[in-house]
């Protein structure tokens, strides 16, 4: 009974994901740390930070640790990106998540990336559209070196027909190593009919 009680203490006291203070799910000293990063080449990227220090373990539990509710925490930081190039004039009609496949989100009990785009559209008031279908799963990623893991992806997503006709879409995910499951999310935006595609997310592998 004691122990049970504890356990639930324990439970109910926010820690922070990236160095486990207590007090918060991502402190503020955490999100000091994290530097956002912009690419702007064939598809423009924007991310929280690099996929390291406290960002990188936030991730690692979000993804890995049964805490879908650091997607709350994560997506906010992306949301602040976005908001910026909302602000600097950048249009964007639609927030769309690039999935997880069906079978490794039932395996996780959620799908991170959907819950974080959620959150971004929450937080900027962007409608969601999530349409893009994960049709191959693929081996893990962290599995695989560089090479591979642009193979791996290629043609792995569907987007239903004209679902995306005229728009400007964000596509949100947590990480991005090589860029090659973006481009290929990002190409099946277009394939749906958006006109403009642009890339948020929480990390990027530098
Ligand atoms: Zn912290």
């Amino acid at each position: 009974m004691e122990l049970a009680l504890a356990a639930r203490d324990v439970l109910l006291v926010p820690r922070c994901a990236g160095c486990g203070d207590p007090g918060s799910w991502f402190c503020v000293a955490c999100r000091d740390q994290c530097e956002p990063v912009a690419h702007d080449g064939t598809l423009a990227l924007r991310a929280a930070g690099a996929h390291a220090g406290p960002l990188r373990a936030a991730i690692h539990r979000l993804k890995y640790g049964g805490e879908p509710g650091l997607a709350a925490e994560l997506g906010a930081l992306v949301a602040l990106e976005l908001a910026r190039d909302l602000a600097r004039g950048v249009t964007v009609d639609a927030v769309v998540p690039v999935p997880l496949h069906r079978s490794r989100a039932a395996a996780r009990g959620y799908d991170q990336a959907a819950l974080l785009a959620r959150a971004v559209a929450e937080r900027t008031g962007l409608p969601l559209r999530p349409v893009l279908h994960r049709i191959r799963e693929g081996r893990p990623q962290v599995e695989l070196d560089r090479p591979a893991r642009a193979a791996n992806v290629r043609g792995a997503f569907v987007a239903e027909a004209s679902s995306l006709r005229g728009l400007r879409v964000a596509i949100v995910d947590d990480v991005a190593t090589t860029g090659a499951t973006l481009s290929d999310a990002a190409a099946a935006a277009r394939s749906a009919g958006a006109r403009a595609v642009r890339a948020y997310i929480v990390a990027v592998e530098e």
